[in-house]
């Protein structure tokens, strides 16, 4: 059994986003209540939080973004940069402790005190751009996590895999020209799903063109379609680039009983996924991996598919 770490923090519900919204605390609480009633709560180490420090923020996002956030939450604005990103007073620190908690849980998985981590955080990350919140995103997770392992602990090849149903534009733009993270999402075809972005000719930029690739899936697909794509984009290109660390943006929101999304998943095919990544990593990244929440809003099945996840990362 691998050493698994959990991050979740009771801060991480305060972020709350209205009453017609889908990016809810309880989505985090339909996640702890599928662990706990697994018995695997008492399998996993606990992760603390604590707000990032800024110089990590900033590594990715500008430095006028932060303080633009930072006070439009709190002027008491309900909106920030887009009708989607519905936000209270708690809003900020509460991405700040989401990014602190995902580096000290990459921090352990480097010292060698955990093996891997699940990050159930919100707000999620993925969308976020540079200098503009996105899609329920603010502070990009992922993209400050894979900063903070290369500046960090000197990464040269960080990988991340984005499976959210949703293509993650703020961590594609983030890292495009950059050959040293590589950047793969597979994702609900562009022309049928929010943002728009992650068609199959995005390849990257300069110097970091071939290290970004996306894998598009029509609406009504499902498992044999991802394991197809999954096959013939992701596993290859990650055999070739050897990342050092692998981050994964996992979104459960291609899941068939999901209203997100035209895509049919299904619990069973999540596992196999994950199991997948697990072994790339294990393979290629000496076991090393950080998972992170993005979306997934079927409370129903939020806390099975987070259960999977978790017994999948424990399995190793
Ligand atoms: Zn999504």
């Amino acid at each position: 059994m691998k050493r698994t770490g959990f991050l979740f923090d009771e801060r991480y519900l305060l972020h709350k986003t209205g009453p017609y919204h889908p990016e809810v605390p309880e989505r985090l609480t339909a996640i702890l209540e599928g662990i706990t009633q697994g018995g695997l709560i008492e399998k996993l180490v606990p992760i603390p939080a604590a707000p990032a420090d800024l110089l990590w923020i900033t590594s990715v996002h500008t430095a006028e973004y932060v303080k633009r956030f930072d006070a439009a939450c709190r002027s008491g604005k309900q909106m920030f940069d887009s009708p989607d990103n519905q936000m209270c007073a708690q809003t900020y620190e509460t991405a700040l402790l989401a990014v602190g908690g995902i580096l000290e849980a990459c921090r352990q998985v480097m010292e060698g005190r955990l093996d891997n981590a699940f990050c159930a955080v919100r707000p999620p990350g993925h969308h976020a751009e540079v200098s503009r919140a996105m899609g329920f995103c603010y502070f990009n997770n992922v993209a400050i996590a894979a900063r903070y392992l290369q500046k960090q602990f000197g990464l040269a090849r960080v990988g991340i895999v984005d499976f959210d149903v949703h293509h993650g534009n703020g961590t594609q733009h983030i890292f495009e020209d950059d050959p040293t993270v590589y950047y793969y999402s597979i994702h609900q075809h562009p022309s049928f799903a929010y943002p728009g972005t992650g068609r199959e000719f995005e390849y990257g930029r300069g110097d970091g063109y071939g290290y970004t690739k996306n894998s598009p899936v029509l609406p009504g697909q499902g498992d044999e379609d991802y394991q197809r794509l999954l096959e013939r984009d992701l596993f290859p290109a990650f055999a070739e680039f050897r990342p050092e660390a692998i981050i994964v943006s996992a979104g459960f929101d291609g899941h068939r009983d999901d209203d997100m999304s035209d895509t049919k998943l299904s619990t069973e095919f999540y596992t196999w996924m994950m199991r997948q990544i697990m072994h790339l990593a294990n393979t290629h990244s000496s076991g090393r991996l950080v998972s992170v929440l993005e979306g997934g809003y079927c409370l129903q099945r939020l806390p099975e598919l987070a259960r999977h996840h978790v017994e999948t990362l424990l399995d190793g």
